[in-house]
């Protein structure tokens, strides 16, 4: 799929959104717009010959500032691409309660092409770029990780910002994403994939969704199947088999796929990846990925990249429920074939874990304090002594087998869980009931995007334009 017909795609999931409010077109008009892209083509200096780059910042609305959205490194980028991702993290930040605007860039690079030496001149020139211009900036434009960046990349962003603005004791608040080291959360590297988890546990609470799509019972012993096994594919898969007991029997990547009916041990899988940079010669190595994609399972997970359910291949898709962890990775055309069969878990609610969990990174940069750090020796004392109490009055010694668990105090890990856990299940149950309760909501996309709108023009009507 093109950015361009991308971006349509956007555009025409939010017009059936803003039918259902009655929005006027003006408003709809101004929300839908993107304020600015930035568009900058920078020269860098490798291998003795000066190679140009281009590279995008899209900051779609500012009706909240920081504006958010990661950066992506891919060759497929191009504006309408980065206009379309924006849009989408506007409404995402504003259905799952994130105060901020919305924002993407890219950079038109293909990052296994270069060495980590070159990679880090890159990337530190494209910020030089940006920040520059206020487009990464604490307090206006926060980028953090996408396709191809990670935390290395969102370090060396922060470094280069930290260099610029020397004084700036906000400075690490400029992106997210970063690593534990460079000021960043615990939880972050697995929101994404984390979230995908959670939102899919919430629709198993869900017994009228479960009976939309046609499913039963608990999600143990569920098939899936991932296209992608980067961050956020691989953490879903992981944590979904490992912890909920599905079975994740297929796992597509860009150069084949892997199947396997009993399970495919996803940690064994990514460790091969990881060394010999391929899927190939695994067992239940199939050269033909896309064709995963139609196979028999409970529930697929396009984890990759946008376009892949497509008007061509939606009627031969046959899992019941399709949870888009990438960005739009099911066409317009595509959806309006399966939302009448299946139920989708959008891409603005499931993959929104990530910008959630940026937001507590950012909020932690700017109070210079560990989660947890103050109170959980506090929670853990004063368990202890409602212990000590309970043993005093009943003459009696607690046998807890768990003792240590129920003591313990909430570390930042376990505050970053639970307030993604509860983002994750209160923006569902909203979605849910909307769906459910509205007449002209048929689906949960319909259903979150005018959630998103709703809140977005109550900001533009106070804001008083
Ligand atoms: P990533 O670069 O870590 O992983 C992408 C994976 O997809 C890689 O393993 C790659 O080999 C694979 N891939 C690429 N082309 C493919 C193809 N044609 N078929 C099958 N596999 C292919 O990227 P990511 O951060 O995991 O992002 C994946 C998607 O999730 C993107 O749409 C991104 O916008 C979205 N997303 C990411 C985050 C985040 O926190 N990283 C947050 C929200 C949304």
């Amino acid at each position: 799929m093109s950015g361009k017909e991308f971006l349509e795609s956007v555009d025409k999931v939010f017009d059936n959104a803003a039918k259902v409010l009655k929005l006027s077109a003006s408003l709809s008009n101004q929300i839908k717009s993107p304020n600015a892209t930035y568009k900058v083509n920078f020269g860098v200096r490798i291998n003795n010959q000066i190679k140009t780059f281009t590279g995008y910042r899209c900051v779609h609305s500012d009706h909240l500032e920081p504006v958010k959205g990661g950066i992506r490194f891919s060759l497929l980028a191009d504006q309408s691409e980065v206009e379309a991702l924006a849009a989408l993290m506007t409404y995402k930040c504003a259905l799952v309660d994130i105060p901020f605007g919305g924002s993407k860039g890219a950079l038109i690079i293909d990052p296994n092409s270069y060495n980590k030496f070159d990679l880090e001149r890159i990337t530190r020139r494209f910020s030089q770029e940006l920040i520059k211009r206020d487009m990464i900036n604490p307090s206006q434009n926060v980028p953090a990780p996408d396709m191809g960046t990670g935390e290395r990349e969102m370090a060396w962003i922060a470094d280069e910002y930290r260099r610029l603005n020397p004084v700036d004791i906000n400075a690490f608040a400029c992106v997210t994403g970063k690593p534990i080291n460079k000021h960043g959360i615990r939880g972050r590297t697995e929101a994404t994939g984390r979230g995908v988890q959670y939102a899919i546990r919430e629709f198993f609470r869900h017994k009228k969704d479960m009976k939309l799509a046609k499913l039963q019972g608990t999600l143990e012993g569920k098939t899936i199947i991932v296209q992608g096994l980067g961050n956020v594919g691989y953490h879903a898969a992981k944590f979904l088999s490992e912890e909920d007991g599905a079975k994740v029997i297929g796992v597509i990547e860009r150069d084949g796929a892997v199947y396997n009916k009993k399970g495919v041990d996803i940690e064994k899988l990514k460790k091969h990846i990881l060394k010999t940079g391929s899927v190939k010669k695994y067992k239940g190595y199939k050269s033909s990925g896309e064709n995963l994609l139609t196979e028999n399972c409970d529930i697929l997970i396009p984890a990759a990249l946008e376009g892949v359910i497509n008007k061509d291949n939606a009627k031969k898709i046959k899992a019941n429920l399709i949870v888009e962890a990438a960005n739009g990775p099911i066409t317009y055309e595509a959806d309006q074939i399966l939302n009448k069969e299946k139920v989708i878990i959008p891409d603005l609610y499931a993959n929104a874990g990530g910008v959630t969990v940026s937001y507590f990174e950012w909020v932690k940069n700017l109070s210079r304090i560990r989660f947890g750090r103050l109170h959980k020796r506090g929670e853990e004392n004063k368990i202890l002594n409602l212990i000590s109490s309970v043993e005093e009055i009943t003459g009696r010694k607690l046998n807890l087998s768990n003792k240590e668990n129920i003591i313990k105090g909430s570390d930042e890990i376990d505050l970053v869980r639970s307030g993604l856990d509860d983002t994750m299940r209160s923006a569902y149950i909203a979605m849910s009931y909307r769906m459910h309760a509205k007449n002209k909501v048929k689906d949960l996309r319909t259903s979150a995007m005018s959630i998103a709108l709703e809140k977005i023009a109550l900001s533009y009507d106070t804001l008083g334009l």
